[in-house]
């Protein structure tokens, strides 16, 4: 079904699907969407699975550069960067191997980047209560660079602060100066998602 609807799409760009190279590609693309849309069926729970623990710490867990790669739900373009996630515990860790795959649970998905930050900052907040979380995106998109759209070599920022992240300055900045974010982010402190990639469309 979807390797008939890809060999459609090909004859509809003015591509010959019959030709030699573009035999296998239905079903080629038909896999590697399944992958990059693998998100909608993983669970959350499962995932997680074993990696909730007791703890006696209360200081902030910092997991940074964590690698990602997304589809942006506007062109089913890639946008992918980098994600950086904090938490200050009140009684529960989060096995520190499965913060980037719950990354990947949500990056997985047709996104915009707005969304896959809060996501990942709620899922955290919903499944350990910690005091506070923190996530910040940064990511190109190729719909931007790609087609042309100006400020090609722009990547969008993204945050979500939650608790202590958003109540305390010096916790958010504490946090922001770990990350070293590689550009200044004027109101990233004040709980800004300053990214707008896939806004303009056109
Ligand atoms: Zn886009």
């Amino acid at each position: 079904m979807v390797q008939d609807l890809i060999r459609e799409l090909l004859s509809e760009l003015g591509e010959d699907p019959s030709r030699e190279g573009l035999l296998d590609t239905p079903k080629r693309v038909e896999q590697a969407l399944a992958f990059l849309t693998s998100g909608y069926r993983a669970d959350i729970d499962e995932v997680l699975n074993g990696a909730l623990f007791r703890v006696d710490y209360s200081e902030m867990v910092i997991v940074k550069d964590i690698d990602f790669y997304s589809l942006c739900e506007h062109h089913l373009l890639p946008f992918f960067g980098k994600c950086h996630v904090a938490y200050i515990p009140s009684d529960r860790v989060i096995g520190l191997s499965k913060i980037p795959r719950l990354v990947d649970v949500f990056a997985r998905r047709l996104q915009v980047q707005e969304r896959l930050t809060n996501q990942i900052a709620e899922t955290i907040r919903d499944k350990i209560a910690p005091i506070g979380v923190a996530v910040v995106i940064e990511a190109t998109h190729l719909c931007m660079s790609m087609r042309g759209v100006e400020k090609q070599n722009s990547f969008a920022v993204t945050s979500a602060m939650i608790g202590a992240f958003r109540d305390s300055a010096r916790t958010r900045m504490e946090f922001l100066e770990l990350i070293k974010l590689r550009s200044a982010i004027p109101g990233v402190s004040e709980r800004a998602a300053s990214g707008m990639a896939c806004v303009a469309e056109g």
